[in-house]
């Protein structure tokens, strides 16, 4: 500890192990293995620590990027953990699922010429350090009895908690499932994101004094009046996710074996299908699967149904590679695992057999017309071109939109006509003392940007607290 390295000019990250292509697509144990203390050091010797910290400025929760990469590199992983956690409630959970190229490292010096500094995977390691080797429990600050509710725990309401109760609030998160963390725990696959892991950071945070009540479905146990006239909470912050999945309305899409992502993942990951037998909820996907769509998602399930045992899984997307939305690291994983890309290719009707059961998808295949609202070349059907996939399971991954409950019984809660919750700059809703951010707010998005919304609801529900009291 405290020896000065010298810096290390090497032009790509020191390289990360993980599990080879062909032993890891038949089993859900963690794809990237992760940095040794070494390699950590090494990889965060990269850093020029610049003056101006542009790296900290892509960051939504403002982690002290080169502070705790110095410390890493000093070899003092505590003090580079404590560094890193004063902003950030969900380190280990940020270093393996933020997309890193798109924010901190996209602003990295080192990036101009050469490939940027590994901040994802230094962050992972450090995280990981700490919960192998932190021997004393949390403590939590004096509380001052201030009641706020949050709906939902995912990276939202998490880290809403944990700023409000480092901040001394009474904080109890509501969550309708039996367990915390949102898409942490039943989105995302346990090979990209160890829910141990997650359960773990959770913990850490009701050390600091968050409560969290599961088998809570806010809007039918408690209303959110309910909330603040009957339960005394003072303020509540909605991060309710947007967990409300889209179909194609295409001819067949009821047949058995027809499956949103949002379900086939939740079995998978929530209700452990994957350890089946030993395991209560088996699922059956047959030896061909189609996942339809080209986000993480999609990614997410086709890459378990092959771990679940297919033969072949098929990615069917409208439009090109070039604009498939999923992370590039995501789609590189997926080919090398020997997932089939149909590219060009829209589902116009999913085929079954006389007793309801799939049988295969009819597709139209496409091509690229001039660029629509969203700046993306739209897909244009080429006539005559249809042809058939035969197949045991399809499994849409088109997008989720928020669930209605909350606006549906909050009839003073504004919402956008496709569901989001509207919002002012600094999050309040217009119910008074309600802030509401993450995926209920923008639809779907990602885990960094729903805990910078809870880190910015949070600093508001503080200055309209301590206002309230001053009044009084
Ligand atoms: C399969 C999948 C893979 C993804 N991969 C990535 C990735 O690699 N990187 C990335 O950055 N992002 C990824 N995302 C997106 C990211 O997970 C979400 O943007 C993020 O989780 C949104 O956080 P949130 O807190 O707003 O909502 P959520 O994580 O959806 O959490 C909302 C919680 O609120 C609960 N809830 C809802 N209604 C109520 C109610 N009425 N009462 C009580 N509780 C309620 C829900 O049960 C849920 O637990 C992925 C998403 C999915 C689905």
């Amino acid at each position: 500890m405290g020896e000065k390295r010298k810096p290390n000019m090497s032009p790509v990250k020191v390289t990360m192990p993980e599990q080879p292509a062909e032993i890891r697509r038949s089993n859900f144990g963690e794809v990237a293995l992760g940095y040794t203390a070494e390699m950590a050091m090494e990889e965060a010797t990269r850093c020029l620590q610049c003056k101006h910290r542009p790296c900290v400025k892509g960051c939504p929760v403002n982690v002290r990027i080169p502070e705790f990469i110095a410390k890493v590199a000093e070899g003092d992983f505590l003090e580079a953990y404590r560094i890193l956690s004063s902003t950030n409630n969900l380190p280990a959970v940020c270093g393996r699922v933020c997309p890193q190229e798109k924010q901190c490292e996209s602003r990295c010096v080192r990036g101009i010429k050469h490939e940027a500094v590994g901040i994802g995977r230094i962050e992972r390691f450090v995280a990981d350090w700490y919960l192998e080797n932190a021997k004393d429990k949390l403590v939590p600050p004096p509380c001052n009895h201030r009641k706020v509710a949050i709906v939902g725990s995912g990276p939202a309401g998490l880290t809403c908690a944990g700023d409000l109760a480092k901040l001394g609030y009474d904080v109890t998160v509501f969550e309708a499932f039996h367990v915390a963390g949102g898409v942490l725990m039943y989105g995302i696959p346990e090979f990209r994101l160890p829910k141990a892991l997650v359960q773990s950071e959770i913990k850490l945070l009701s050390e600091l004094g968050v409560k969290i009540k599961c088998d809570m479905v806010i809007g039918r146990v408690f209303s959110l009046d309910e909330l603040m006239e009957e339960e005394g909470f003072e303020a509540i912050f909605i991060g309710s996710g947007a967990g409300l999945p889209s179909f194609m309305n295409i001819k067949g899409e009821n047949l058995n074996q027809v499956y949103s992502a949002n379900e086939f993942l939740t079995r998978v990951n929530l209700m452990q299908a994957w350890r089946w037998p030993e395991a209560a909820t088996p699922i059956n996907i047959g030896k061909r699967v189609a996942v339809i769509g080209g986000g993480n998602v999609a990614m997410d399930a086709a890459r378990s149904a092959q771990r679940l045992g297919a033969d072949e899984v098929y990615i069917i997307y409208r439009r090109s590679e070039e604009e498939l939305p999923a992370r590039l690291e995501e789609v590189e994983h997926a080919k090398d695992e020997g997932i089939i890309f149909k590219l060009l290719s829209n589902p116009v009707e999913i085929l079954g057999n006389d007793a309801g059961w799939v049988t295969g998808i009819r597709c139209i295949s496409m091509e690229l017309g001039e660029p629509d609202a969203s700046g993306r070349r739209r897909p244009v059907a080429i006539p005559g071109s249809e042809f058939d996939i035969e197949l045991d399971t399809v499994i849409v991954a088109i997008g989720q939109s928020p669930n209605p409950l909350l606006r549906d019984t909050t009839p003073d809660l504004n919402c956008h006509s496709w569901g989001g919750i509207i919002v002012d700059d600094t999050l309040a809703t217009s119910k008074e003392g309600v802030w509401a951010g993450g995926d209920a707010v923008t639809g779907a998005a990602t885990v960094i940007l729903a805990m910078g919304a809870g880190k910015q609801a949070a600093a508001s529900i503080d200055e309209y607290l301590k206002a309230k009291h001053e009044e009084v």
